[in-house]
């Protein structure tokens, strides 16, 4: 149930709040392709960031969460023309330093943390994409590095020790043990379903040598809520998918459902979860029956804004589209693109992260369906799937998938293979092979990944 996401994201909320953090150093690397400013941080780093493009300057505007800014930005050597200030700035709240990077171009940056590696320990790495003059002298560095010189390369010598590793995929099986979740007609436990396609789903993804799969339960185990999200730290997992049956409260007919989650209300339905754990779950339901009323929604308009503000949540929407996308494949859909709602504490996970709910237990064909092997085994390929493309589409840094450079192309009209091979350069055979595909036939639609190679 939707009550368990809640209370595991106040889990997380808290376990991070306890961890004081440090900015220690702040390091800028201009080069001919783009600006990569790192922060050296005493901890993994807990931070939100969005843009201000409306305007100029334009900004980059990161919120270091329980963190004390040790360093004097003002001493920092930037000579990147496309960093042109960083500077601190007014807190949004008390515990949180904010930092302004003031920027050349509208440019989205790409923002991710790196864990201690050689030399350096934690950091935020932030990437923004445009030339410097590279006959510029290079800047000293302010690295804690002893190794470092003035003579180094530009690139950090640091990335280049980050080793090649898989996308890691925390699946939450949702419920278990003492806790059934919901129960169908003919008494089938939610449970059980999401364990058959967590396990299912698990094995597809184990099977694709750039991706690593963590089940937060493997049995019928009643889990507490610390343990079920601490896999997702632990793991430092890139992603996180709950999965769901719900029943609701009319037998109606109804479709799988992708959710996402918005800041709105965090604080106060917090509150209310601790308060009272029954009443917080019927509100959410009323939640999603007012989502489901229209487009005009208020809740649902705020929730995508807030969204818009939050990386992680971005992400979420993304992957939650993709997936949609992937399960109207196999399975008829509640509604055609992700619903939001107000599970705000989630916004402390920067992993992103979808609740699926893979079909309403509550309704007798559904029911039958759920506990059947092959649409098991359907409803976990289109997961897979879905997870896949959106990490071809997004692609992390440091990840074998990232590294195979593969492009997703969705065939049009008229394209042959032939065709498609010769436009990115790439033989028909090594299409056909990466794809699985027997003949040259391919139809109007069909997705196909072109690997480009290193
Ligand atoms: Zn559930």
């Amino acid at each position: 149930m939707l009550l368990s996401w809640l209370l595991a994201s106040c889990a997380l909320l808290w376990s991070s709040a306890s961890i004081a953090q440090s900015i220690e150093n702040v390091r800028v690397w201009p080069s001919a392709e783009k600006t990569r400013v790192v922060f050296d941080l005493s901890a993994e780093p807990t931070y939100t960031y969005f843009t201000i493009f409306d305007n100029q300057p334009y900004r980059i505007v990161i919120d270091f969460q329980n963190t004390e800014n040790r360093v004097d930005l003002s001493g920092v050597e930037i000579a990147s023309d496309v960093v042109r200030v960083i500077r601190p700035s007014g807190s949004p709240r008390a515990g949180t330093s904010r930092v302004v990077l003031e920027i050349s171009g509208a440019v989205a940056p790409e923002v991710f943390p790196l864990g201690p590696s050689g030399n350096s320990g934690h950091r935020l790495v932030v990437d923004i994409a445009g030339a410097t003059n590279t006959s510029q002298q290079l800047p000293a560095e302010q690295t804690s590095s002893p190794a470092a010189t003035s003579n180094e390369p530009r690139v950090p010598r640091t990335l280049d020790t980050v080793p090649i590793r898989p996308l890691v995929i925390a699946i939450d099986a949702g419920h278990g043990g003492r806790d059934p979740g919901s129960i169908g007609p003919a008494g089938t436990y939610e449970k059980i379903v999401t364990l058959a396609v967590a396990r299912k789903l698990a094995a597809r993804i184990n099977a694709d040598p750039g991706m690593r799969a963590v089940l937060t339960r493997t049995g019928d185990q009643s889990l507490s809520l610390a343990q079920r999200t601490s896999v997702v730290r632990r793991e430092r997992a890139d992603f996180f998918v709950s999965l769901h049956a719900d029943a609701f409260t009319t037998p109606q007919p109804r479709g799988a459902s992708v959710w996402v989650l918005s800041k709105r209300r965090s604080d106060t339905e917090l509150g209310r979860a601790l308060e009272n754990k029954e009443r917080l779950s019927e509100e959410l339901i009323d939640v999603e029956h007012i989502l489901q009323d229209g487009e005009e929604d208020p809740y649902l308009n705020r929730a995508f804004l807030d969204m818009f503000r939050d990386n992680s949540m971005a992400d979420g929407h993304e992957a939650a589209t993709i997936i949609l996308d992937q399960l109207g494949r196999v399975t008829n859909l509640h509604r055609n693109r992700p619903e939001g709602a107000s599970f705000g504490v989630l916004s402390a996970l920067r992993t992103p992260s979808v609740l699926v709910e893979l079909g309403f237990i509550s309704n007798p064909q559904k029911e039958r369906l759920l506990i059947n092997n092959n649409h098991q085994d359907r409803l976990a390929n289109a997961l897979y799937a879905g997870i896949r493309e959106f990490f071809i589409r997004n692609p992390v840094a440091g990840t074998s998938l990232a590294e195979s450079r593969i492009q997703m192309h969705v065939v049009a009209r008229g394209e042959s293979l032939s065709v498609i091979a010769a436009r990115y350069g790439v033989r028909v055979d090594t299409i056909k092979q990466h794809n699985g595909l027997r003949s040259n036939t391919i139809r109007v639609g069909q997705q196909l990944e072109i690997p480009l190679g290193r």
